[in-house]
């Protein structure tokens, strides 16, 4: 990946840079899902300022520009559990509104831990973008983790496969990957590069 400039950390959907024309591929997760490390590795730290930050306190839409050709944007993470009530409605509006009325929105990464069963937080998240007509990706983070006590990773994704098919009849492309071995990274550039 090319040049990575930190171009803007807004806190209103309405104050993100203007859509350029450009497209704008958004990430998304729970925290601690592994985004920082995604992001990451996807721009090879190109980026200075893509490091990890303390789950709940970046409460911000941060506009990367890659190779000055398209936009990666950076959502805080949802579901932290120390997170006010007030701080998690403030997200909820201002992340939701951002995928609502961004022009040049080509699509989501919605990023699920597979090291763990589906959690309820990721399930909404995916209904929410499935009722609002968002196109959207999974991309399954920590897939080299075996967390112990805790089903494999192959049956973390078959279950969410089953759940999202059982209420939707349909699937979104899922992608796996792990900022640990590096599996999944040109899956997930050729993936944006195809959208
Ligand atoms: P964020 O809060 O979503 O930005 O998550 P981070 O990228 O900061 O990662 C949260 C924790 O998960 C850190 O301890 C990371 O080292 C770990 N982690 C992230 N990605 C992976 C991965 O692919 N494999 C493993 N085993 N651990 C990971």
């Amino acid at each position: 990946m090319q040049k990575v400039e930190f171009v803007s950390a807004t806190e209103d959907a309405d104050d993100c840079p203007p859509p350029d024309g450009l497209p704008e591929v958004a990430v998304i997760g729970r925290s601690n899902v592994g985004k920082s490390s995604l992001l990451n590795l996807l721009t090879k730290g190109k980026s200075g300022a893509l490091v990890s930050s303390k789950p709940g306190t970046t409460q911000h839409i941060n506009h990367y520009l890659v190779a000055k050709k398209w936009w990666i944007v950076d959502l805080p993470g949802y579901g932290f559990a120390k997170a006010s009530k007030e701080s998690t409605e403030m997200w909820d509006r201002f992340t939701k509104e951002y995928f609502t009325t961004r022009s040049n929105l080509a699509g989501v990464l919605l990023l699920i831990d597979a090291s763990i069963p589906p959690m309820e937080k990721d399930l909404e998240y995916a209904d929410w973008l499935i009722t609002h007509n968002v196109p959207f990706t999974i991309v399954h983070t920590k897939c080299d983790r075996n967390k112990p006590g805790m089903p494999a990773v192959d049956t973390n994704i078959d279950e969410l496969r089953r759940i999202l098919d059982e209420k939707w009849h349909r699937l979104p492309s899922m992608i796996s990957t792990s900022s640990v071995s590096h599996d999944g990274r040109e899956d997930v550039l050729k993936f944006i590069s195809s959208i």
